[in-house]
């Protein structure tokens, strides 16, 4: 151990290492990982000892991409409910959607009453992602400079009147602006034309919906976007990427040295629109959920590198506007508290090892976000970790579901592995439905 300060030894026969998953005892000092010792090392007088077996231990999940809608809709979802949901979940680190809440992030003042609203809920630490609208592009350099991680655009209707899309014009306007700070341009890539020219049929019937957001949009607005990027020299990311049609132009785009990076989700991976049943809209979410086939080459596209990592896109809503009817249904899934064993639970029955969902989960996010202090086991990064039972198994009931609305596409799924605590910054923060008062702390660019 290299610093008298440390306070803290998490030991377990399984913790999840950058250099793989190996016996060892974790030093925390401070709330900060000092060292990780051999597994035998003697705990010094002084030092509390924790002991969490061969339960798993890892670095806390990092989650880019929830809409946690406070202020503003705040009956849909809040700091407080979607926080211990997370940290229920065994996340540890959440950057927070500009749409959905009122008002929006777009512009300084907006993020101050957002972070404002947030300081005194956050369960775990919460960081802010930027809006890029139409009227906005003059507040996108103010807006880094006062913190955001970068900025999310639509290119088709974002579903909130406040928060309009951009044509391909204001695209590359606003791209253009963002590369010239450094920025980062996050995008819901579905390509307006498409989506219009697609057969619209209300009702609930699943297949129908599917037809309505083809995969064509998708393709179509990604390839526009890396042309954007190759030209402008400009750092994108798509968003929840369905359509596994996009994955080879987007390879290939990253072999050129366009950069890009992709996220996919966990109902992309998990649940397949065979599955879903008529007029079960809690299945909801634009991109679609695709069919078996879809789902398998996503993994391969996980795989093979092309897609970067996985985050949950939570998007909830109250329970009146999961209408049995599809086309006016709000679309959203809420999985904060599930997408660490909905994943799991499908990558090892593809032979994936739990290193690798931890790589998409919490590794490669904070990559993402630039989040130098999170995603990974190792010294001088914040003692954030996830103690999971990985072979338990339980079974989702909504009412265990801590974000405030429990509607879930899970229900009644059994699912591999069980978070028994999540710690922030060397303290134990949740344990068996159980949470400590808020101690997160806002997030800023250059954390
Ligand atoms: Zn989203």
């Amino acid at each position: 151990m290299s610093g008298a300060d440390v306070n803290l030894l998490l030991r377990s026969t399984r913790v999840v290492t950058p250099e793989g998953t190996r016996p060892a005892a974790v030093a925390v000092a401070g709330g900060t990982i000092d060292a990780v010792l051999p597994y035998e090392t003697e705990v010094p007088a002084g030092v509390r000892m924790e002991d969490f077996g061969d339960d798993v231990l890892l670095p806390g999940l990092v989650d880019t991409h929830v809409h946690v809608n406070d202020p503003g809709r705040t009956e849909w979802e809040g700091f407080w409910t979607a926080t211990r949901a997370a940290a229920a979940g065994g996340i540890t680190t959440l950057l927070d959607m500009p749409l959905n809440s009122l008002p929006p992030t777009t512009t300084v003042g907006h993020l101050r009453t957002k972070q404002q609203v947030a300081a005194t809920r956050a369960h775990i630490d919460t960081g802010f992602w930027g809006g890029a609208i139409p009227a906005n592009v003059k507040d996108l350099r103010p807006l880094y400079e006062a913190g955001v991680f970068g900025f999310k655009c639509f290119l088709s209707p974002s579903g909130v009147e406040e928060f309009p899309e951009l044509d391909q014009e204001q695209l590359a306007r606003s791209m253009a602006e963002i590369a010239g700070f450094g920025g980062l341009l996050i995008v819901h890539a579905e390509d307006p034309h498409h989506l219009a020219a697609a057969p619209q049929r209300s009702g609930p019937a699943y297949a129908d919906f599917l037809a309505s957001r083809p995969r064509d949009a998708e393709n179509t607005a990604i390839e526009g976007l890396i042309a954007h990027a190759a030209r402008l020299n400009a750092r994108i990311h798509v968003l929840h990427l369905s359509s596994s049609d996009a994955l080879p132009l987007i390879a290939a785009a990253k072999r050129d040295g366009v950069r890009v990076t992709v996220e996919s989700c966990p109902h992309f991976l998990t649940l397949t629109a065979e599955e879903v049943p008529d007029g079960a809209t809690e299945f909801k979410c634009c991109p679609p959920i695709r069919e078996a086939a879809n789902q398998d080459a996503l993994w391969g596209g996980l795989a093979d590198g092309t897609i970067d990592c996985i985050v949950s896109d939570h998007s909830p809503c109250t329970t009146d506007l999961k209408t049995p009817d599809f086309a006016s249904a709000w679309g959203g899934i809420s999985s904060l508290q599930l997408g660490l064993p909905a994943v799991w639970t499908e990558a090892r029955r593809r032979g994936h090892a739990l290193d690798d969902v931890v790589r998409w989960m919490s590794a490669a996010p904070a990559a993402l976000a630039g989040l130098a202090r999170k995603g990974a086991i190792e010294a001088g990064r914040d003692a954030d970790f996830a103690v999971l039972a990985p072979d338990e198994t339980f079974t989702v009931d909504p009412a265990e579901l801590f974000h405030r609305n429990q509607v879930t596409a899970y229900a009644g799924k059994t699912l591999h592995g069980v978070v028994k605590s999540t710690w922030l910054r060397g303290r134990r923060i949740a344990a068996d439905g159980v949470f400590t008062e808020p101690t997160g702390r806002l997030l800023e660019r250059d954390h």
